[in-house]
């Protein structure tokens, strides 16, 4: 089900709504792409798996 609280752009993700800008999860994990974080480009959704 589409979940409107988190709009993403990644399509490329099997949680992707695809039809619409949004996850279908309940809830995910943003986690550091590299520590410390300084930058967008220094997080990531740990949620994400391929299509
Ligand atoms: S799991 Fe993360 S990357 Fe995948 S659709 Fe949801 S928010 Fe986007």
């Amino acid at each position: 089900m589409v979940n409107r609280s988190i709009a993403c752009n990644v399509r490329d993700c099997k949680y992707h709504a695809q039809n619409e800008n949004y996850c279908t999860l309940n809830a995910i994990q943003v986690v550091n792409h590299t520590t410390p974080a300084t930058t967008k480009e220094s997080t990531d959704c740990g949620s994400f798996e391929k299509k």
